[in-house]
């Protein structure tokens, strides 16, 4: 398969936060994305959109869906992929992550994928490296792919995702997914709501323009899509809810619970989750209504249309450079 004729320039040469995003560009990527999403379900994947091209996946936090499906999405546009194994590199010998960036960047890859435990990370890469950057979760701050994969499966199912009341629900104060779900939620017109124990919200919560709750069961009533989180222990320095146990029978999903739902509700989880934790086990595996593995098949898809896209501005910047524009 070969490069398609765009007939809208996409503006990026980095996806860094949503807020970088317009409605047509959302549109693009989403177009995009349904075109990798069929034709991912054929035996015959490869493409030549990125040949050339390296993309160069910087994971300084672990990651098994995201890196997976960058690394996915890469090679089957025909891009050479370079998974950067951080652990074994110099950045465990004390090398900043400036020096790293600039040592990989002088090997000439076009597109670094980053994930990093601080915020702003993959904007420095960008500025300090000259390269492409798509932001793979930065800290608390954000997770854009992410939040596309969430929206483009919901409009997978609905069409639009605009006027759909939506409940996101669990560890927000910590949550990259959460922040960037609702930068993109409000850009496409969704109404938002968010659950959590006042514990677990961000202590400028009422400026997010969402609905907050701390009752589950209020929340829940008449939404059409309910997001669970994980809790991102990782970032928590101290005891922000009592128990798992506890935690589950206030926040966690159940059958039951989604009965003052519309009845067609679907329940997404960005995972990793934690059966019986966040959700119950019979409610992550219902078919009629989750649709956990539906955002893991977007992610590559995703992903796939947001490489494509931004390998498009790499070529076309390139071309003005060329001749002299
Ligand atoms: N995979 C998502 C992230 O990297 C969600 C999570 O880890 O809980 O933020």
């Amino acid at each position: 398969m070969t490069r398609a004729a765009f007939s809208y320039d996409f503006p990026h040469r980095h996806l860094i936060s949503v807020a970088d995003l317009n409605p047509v560009d959302i549109r693009i990527i989403f177009e995009r994305a349904a075109h990798w999403l069929a034709v991912n379900r054929t035996p015959d994947k490869s493409s030549d959109v990125l040949k050339g091209l390296t993309v160069l996946n910087l994971f300084f936090e672990a990651s098994t869906r995201t890196q997976g499906s960058f690394e996915m999405a890469g090679k089957r546009l025909g891009a050479d992929v370079v998974n950067f194994a951080v652990a074994h590199s110099s950045a465990s010998k004390g090398e900043s992550l400036s020096d790293t960036a600039r040592t990989l960047a002088a090997m000439r890859p076009d597109i670094m994928v980053v994930r990093h435990s601080a915020t702003g990370a993959p904007r420095f890469l960008a500025e300090r490296t000259g390269l492409a950057v798509v932001n793979a979760g930065d800290g608390m701050h954000e997770h854009p792919t992410q939040a596309l994969l969430d929206s483009f499966t919901l409009a997978q199912h609905w069409g639009e995702v605009g006027g759909k009341r939506i409940l996101i629900v669990g560890d927000i104060l910590h949550s990259r997914v959460a922040r960037s779900n609702i930068g993109l939620l409000n850009i496409l017109g969704a109404e938002i709501r968010l659950c959590a124990p006042p514990t677990l919200l961000p202590s400028d919560v009422d400026q997010w323009g969402c609905d907050v709750f701390h009752d589950l069961d209020e929340a829940l009533q008449d939404c059409d899509a309910v997001m669970a989180l994980r809790q991102q222990k990782e970032r928590m320095s101290g005891g922000f809810v009592p128990s798992a146990r506890e935690f589950f029978h206030l926040f966690g999903l159940t059958h039951e619970r989604l009965e003052v739902c519309s009845p067609d509700v679907l329940v997404m989880h960005p995972g990793p989750m934690n059966r019986g934790t966040e959700i119950h086990t019979k409610l992550a595996d219902d078919p009629e209504k989750s649709v956990i593995l539906e955002q893991v098949e977007s992610g590559v898809a995703v992903r796939m249309a947001v490489l494509e896209l931004i390998g498009e501005t790499i070529r076309r910047d390139f071309g003005n450079r060329e001749t002299g524009q």
